[in-house]
């Protein structure tokens, strides 16, 4: 069966290439090329940018990410099994896909991309996370890439665009409103994946802000909140203490009651705190 971009199907390239899905890799992969083209959609207009892709596998995104029109796509992939296949797209695709055998979370891919920068990807969710961390906190903002599309198990896209008062407000939430704006644009069943995980997923777009919301150093910041949030049903004059003796003072200088829970500040109130203790 002939599909959209003269490709064979992925379950064909799958059987070829012997990519039996690896559990340490945190293979699930997606078989649908009209899904994979509705989510490179959510990234918004890629004909003028250049896609960071990480972890391409089979290549079902990255083809998805072709045919909607980006510019170029840099697909870094782990697994060596995989190159072959992603050749064949780049052949397909001439000029506009560089295919690199890294692990991502090793390489800075910086001076292979051209801005503007959009990041796109169907991660193991442990290497997500610690990707978003890091995407979330570079040196200086705005950081080289304008948005990031990316799929999470539903919990931690929860835990990303949650509110304050809510169970799943905190670090991530604060490190993601902070400085970006984050959707949940989709939401996909474990059927969509194969083999299909355990958990629901999600994908959440965050479009990168020029500044920060509110001013704060982040570094303060990061300190702060990942103190409040250690200990998160103490009350913040308690759970803050170790920061500074007189941290009642600051809090009340930031507007913060000292009764109060981490999960109860928002992040107005994160900031201000931090620049209450960036005063020394
Ligand atoms: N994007 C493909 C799709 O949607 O079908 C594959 C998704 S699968 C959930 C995750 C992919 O990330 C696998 O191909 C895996 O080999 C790759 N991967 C895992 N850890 C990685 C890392 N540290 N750096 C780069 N790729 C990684």
């Amino acid at each position: 069966m002939a599909t959209f971009d003269g490709l064979p199907p992925l379950r064909e390239v799958i059987e070829t290439h012997g990519l039996v899905a690896k559990k340490s890799l945190g293979q699930n992969f997606l078989l649908d090329l009209n899904l994979t083209s509705k989510i490179a959609r959510q990234a918004g207009d890629l004909s003028k940018c250049d896609v960071l892709e990480v972890g391409p596998g089979p290549g079902g995104l990255t083809r998805g990410l072709l045919a909607e029109g980006a510019r170029r796509v840099l697909a870094v992939e782990k697994d060596s099994r995989a190159i072959a296949a992603l050749s064949e797209i780049a052949a397909a695709y001439p000029g506009r896909l560089e295919v690199l055998n890294a692990d991502a979370l090793e390489i800075d891919p910086r001076d292979r991309l051209t801005p503007p920068v959009r990041v796109v990807a169907n991660l193991p969710y442990n290497v997500g996370t610690e990707l978003l961390v890091r995407w979330l906190t570079p040196p200086e903002w705005p950081p080289y890439w304008t948005s990031l599309t990316l799929m999470f198990q539903r919990e931690v896209a929860e835990r990303i665009v949650a509110q304050p008062g809510s169970r799943t407000y905190g670090r991530l939430a604060i490190l993601a409103q902070w400085r970006t704006r984050p959707r949940i644009v989709m939401e996909l069943p474990p059927e969509a994946f194969s083999p299909p995980p355990k958990i629901h997923s999600s994908v959440v777009h965050l479009e990168a802000l020029t500044a920060p919301r509110f001013a704060a150093e982040p570094k303060v910041l990061e300190r702060v909140v990942a103190a409040g949030f250690n200990q998160r049903r103490k009350m913040l004059r308690a759970a803050l203490r170790g920061l500074a003796p007189d941290i009642e003072d600051r809090l009340a200088a930031a507007g913060i009651r000292p009764t109060d829970r981490a999960e109860q500040v928002p992040i107005e109130g994160w900031c201000a705190l931090a620049r209450e203790m960036a005063k020394g």
